[in-house]
């Protein structure tokens, strides 16, 4: 009884959402699957117990946090700080840290063992999500911070911030923009289907329907 009632409980969450802006998450993310998620075209759900690891992610970064805010050679500046608003997008990071010296942006990520243990530098993704931190932020470097949620083992990379990167994210952001906008469904990314976008991608269906290239939602969609 009890299992059912909270699976319903997070299945039911995530219904209610649908996109409107940018999430910082979306840096780099492949434009064909923003602009089905903006269109709230149909999706695979994701199951009860994932949308339960996205809660334990949150309590894993409170578990870093505590001591960061104890330390006494490191000052946790501000926390859960949201980018200033403007029109594209939004997002918060975890915290603006200090060593007395410098600023650092700090991303906390957490992963399984099995991801955790190969990692010899930071996953594309993230570094792209600090970029636009350190971008919107004006602060020169970040930490990306990695927690085993299996094991909490931590390990961590420091990041510079390429202005050259970010505005390249912003560009892709606001072409998808244009297109979620104009209705143009955006070809596929180049390394459709091999890429780990595309393996865990919830449009996968309606994409491979869609085909490649450009194409029209208004006649897209009536057959779907
Ligand atoms: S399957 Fe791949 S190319 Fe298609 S929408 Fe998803 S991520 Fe993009």
């Amino acid at each position: 009884m009890l299992k059912e009632l909270i699976d319903q409980f997070y299945l039911d969450r995530q219904r209610d959402r649908e996109q409107t802006h940018f999430y910082v998450t979306d840096a780099g993310k492949c434009g064909r699957a923003l602009f089905f998620k903006f269109k709230n075209a149909p999706r695979k759900e994701m199951e009860a117990s994932v949308l339960r690891l996205f809660d334990h992610g949150d309590h894993i970064h409170q578990l870093i946090m505590k001591p960061l805010l104890s330390v006494r050679d490191v000052h946790v500046v501000a926390s859960e700080v949201n980018i200033p608003p403007q029109e594209i997008i939004s997002g918060r990071s975890d915290a603006i840290i200090s060593d007395g010296k410098d600023l650092y942006v700090l991303d906390i990520k957490s992963m399984n063992s099995m991801i955790f243990d190969k990692m010899t530098a930071p996953k594309e993704e993230n570094i792209d999500q600090l970029q636009l931190y350190l971008h919107y932020f004006k602060v020169p470097k970040g930490i990306l911070l990695y927690v085993n949620k299996n094991t909490l083992a931590l390990k961590e990379f420091l990041v510079g911030y390429s202005q050259e990167r970010s505005l390249a994210l912003l560009a892709s952001l606001n072409e998808t923009k244009k297109k979620i906008d104009s209705g143009t469904i955006p070809d596929r990314i180049q390394s459709y289907p091999e890429d780990w976008q595309c393996r865990y991608c919830q449009f996968k269906a309606i994409c491979g329907t869609a085909g490649s290239g450009e194409l029209k939602w208004d006649s897209f969609k009536e057959p779907v």
